[in-house]
């Protein structure tokens, strides 16, 4: 393999500055020595390596470090955690971008000063509790799940929370969510920050799943789950608040896309060099060499979309990515992934349905990212309703 062109084709990793460099080349080097050699286990055993969040808190890689660092950069970031394992790479941003992004934009002084510091040290880990079992993509006008408002006397309130959520990431084992309810009064969409061990909140793993096994994902149970005022996201109160953090996470998602390409074609270029059938390698066979070319302009077309997302990030304000430009991405980046990754098990031929191979890990893996985030279907919507001014969505 020496001596063969990256599959960051057209070097768009040259656009970082020079600390941020060093520092990816940091990350690459935790990811070679304390994940590769490990992922498929954990992945087989649907085992989450807690022991490796200390040295992955070390990093420097939490939301308040990475303000002085480039969108470019934290979009690399996720696309080469993804890249080694897309577990690791989704724990990461749940935890950071959904439930520490959340603290930082919408949480009081108290709150941040009680669960930023361990947060951000991943002494402590969060989880974003949105889904439930009835409503997914139309979760925004069906949530069930309601929160009620109750007086204690002498301007003291709590809340008690019932209902269900699914799907939840990290949910397991995390310390808190931030978890979405209804008003049961009003019908205003509420957040609270959700202590896991509080008395009526029960935690199931989601058994048997086909991707992302190493992250794990809770089925949670809320029965009379009382909740503190002072637990309460006291700035949110519409759907347009959850929008703003699901823009952040839906673009670092796509970024996600990015990573599990440039895997597939790590993997599959490698394989198709080195095995040989009817005498030569692969990789000499027309039909493989159009795959693999295909798989590189896929992933390339993905990074170089992201990269302008990145780039328009970085001018903010008015030029900031709108949503309908973060759903085209994601839409068409998860569409392209999947493309890339059923070519990448094909070349891998029978090799390619063990996990042993690392390329059925990285093609099960990508059916996560392809529904996750607002499903692929639901972002062409919303960027179909952008393009048309009209809704197909409902
Ligand atoms: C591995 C994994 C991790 C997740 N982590 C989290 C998490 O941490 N927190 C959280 O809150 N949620 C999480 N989710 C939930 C995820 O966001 C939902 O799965 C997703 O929004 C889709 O919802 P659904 O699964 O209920 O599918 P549905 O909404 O039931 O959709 C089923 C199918 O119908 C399609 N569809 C739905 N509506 C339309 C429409 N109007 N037009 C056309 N097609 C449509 C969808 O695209 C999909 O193909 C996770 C999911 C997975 C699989």
């Amino acid at each position: 393999m020496t001596g063969l062109p990256e599959a960051d084709f057209y070097g768009f990793e040259s656009l970082l500055t020079a600390t941020e460099a060093a520092k990816l080349a940091q990350l690459r080097g935790f990811l070679a020595g304390e994940v590769a050699p490990h992922a498929t286990g954990w992945w087989n055993d649907a085992e989450f390596p807690a022991h490796i969040l200390p040295g992955l808190a070390a990093l420097g890689l939490a939301v308040p470090d990475r303000r002085h660092f480039s969108h470019l950069f934290t979009g690399l970031v996720v696309a080469e955690m993804t890249r080694t394992d897309t577990s690791l790479a989704t724990f990461f941003l749940v935890h950071h971008d959904l439930f520490v992004q959340a603290l930082i934009d919408f949480g009081s002084q108290d709150q941040k000063e009680r669960l930023l510091p361990d947060a951000i040290a991943l002494r402590t880990t969060g989880a974003f509790a949105l889904t439930e079992p009835e409503h997914g993509s139309d979760v925004a006008g069906g949530m069930a799940t309601t929160a009620r408002r109750v007086e204690d006397g002498a301007g003291a309130t709590h809340w008690v929370l019932n209902g269900a959520k699914r799907w939840i990431g990290n949910g397991t084992f995390c310390n808190h969510m931030m978890l979405w309810a209804k008003d049961a009064d009003t019908g205003a969409v509420r957040a609270f920050i959700l202590d896991a061990s509080l008395p009526g909140v029960t935690r199931t793993k989601i058994e048997n799943k086909i991707a992302l096994r190493t992250v794990q994902n809770a089925h949670i149970l809320l029965d009379d789950v009382r909740v503190e005022e002072r637990d309460r996201f006291s700035g949110i109160g519409s759907f347009a608040d959850t929008n703003k953090l699901l823009r952040s996470s839906r673009i670092s998602v796509a970024w996600q896309a990015v990573g599990q390409q440039l895997a597939a074609f790590d993997v599959a270029r490698a394989y198709a060099v080195e095995r040989r059938q009817f005498g030569k390698p692969l990789a000499s066979f027309q039909l493989i060499q159009g795959q693999l070319v295909k798989m590189l302009g896929n992933a390339t077309s993905s990074l170089a979309m992201m990269v302008r997302i990145a780039a328009l990030q970085d001018a903010g304000g008015d030029a900031d990515a709108t949503m309908a430009q973060v759903a085209l991405a994601k839409a068409h980046t998860t569409a392209a992934m999947r493309e890339t990754v059923a070519m990448g098990r094909a070349i891998l031929g029978g090799n390619g349905i063990v996990t042993d191979y690392r390329m059925a890990k990285i093609f099960a893996d990508a059916e996560a990212i392809y529904t996750y985030e607002g499903s692929q279907e639901v972002n062409t919507l919303i960027a179909g309703r952008a393009v048309t001014g009209i809704s197909a969505i409902v």
